[in-house]
């Protein structure tokens, strides 16, 4: 198929921080240098050494969106974001392996997690990962009651708003500074390139080679 979408740029989505930097090393291997540094810039919008491709730069959690709804042709995001997301409209050809880290519930020190299963209690999880837990604690048979928040989950049950959390675990160092340990791993975690349905077919000839570009890189 010709790419009758020849003439708009090939836009990019990635989130500053972790995933930004991570995903620089396979732009590379693709060709492709973004000429702005969104830690330092104000900018959303950062152009590439290549005139055809940009960078836009998105909350992680909206990475999905904008590739969903063809805003931005490719992207990059969480397993965890694309699954509270629900993955409808995008391709996820590729686990990037990038962003590696664990979904974990955690409780504090001194509540007895395994015990409170085993008894059948009913339990409080804070998360911002609703989605994920509930089909986690569903496919266990454990009762929950699930609190939705956006950030700093560690505090919940320090403040008596959950029993425990669902969130993501790298080092553990933020579970220990807050007396909390992981009771359970939900599943590991990595960065998946997302690229949307529509844009495959009509920009075919210009996105195949970057895919191939990113597989070569990932598998090295
Ligand atoms: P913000 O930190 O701006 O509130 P966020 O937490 O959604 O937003 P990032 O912290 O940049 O965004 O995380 C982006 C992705 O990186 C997450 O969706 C997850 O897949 C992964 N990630 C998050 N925390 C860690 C971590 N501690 N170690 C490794 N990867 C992580
Ligand atoms: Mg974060």
């Amino acid at each position: 198929m010709t790419d009758t979408a020849a003439s708009t740029p090939i836009t990019i989505a990635l989130s500053k921080g972790r995933i930004f930097d991570e995903t620089l090393p396979l732009l590379a291997a693709a060709g492709i240098v973004p000429q702005g540094d969104p830690e330092t810039s104000r900018e959303l919008i950062i152009a590439t050494n290549r005139p055809d491709v940009r960078v836009v730069i998105v909350r992680a959690t909206d990475a999905p969106t904008y590739v969903q709804y063809g805003a931005a042709d490719l992207g990059v995001a969480g397993k965890d974001v694309l699954i509270e997301h629900g993955g409808a409209g995008l391709y996820q050809p590729l686990d990037l392996k990038i962003a590696c880290c664990r979904m974990m519930v955690a409780a504090p020190e001194d509540f007895d997690y395994a015990q409170a299963v085993h008894q059948g209690a009913r339990l409080k999880v804070a998360t911002k990962y609703v989605r994920t837990a509930r089909e986690h604690f569903a496919a266990k048979g454990v009762h929950v009651d699930l609190i939705k928040l956006y950030g700093s989950m560690e505090l919940a049950p320090l403040a008596g708003l959950a029993d425990a959390i669902v969130d993501l675990v790298s080092t553990g160092g933020t579970l220990r500074a807050n007396r909390l340990v992981a009771v359970e791993e939900i599943m590991p975690i990595s960065s998946r390139l997302i690229v949307n349905q529509a844009s495959l077919k009509l920009k075919r000839e210009r996105l195949s080679p970057i895919l191939e570009a990113f597989s070569r890189a990932v598998r090295r």
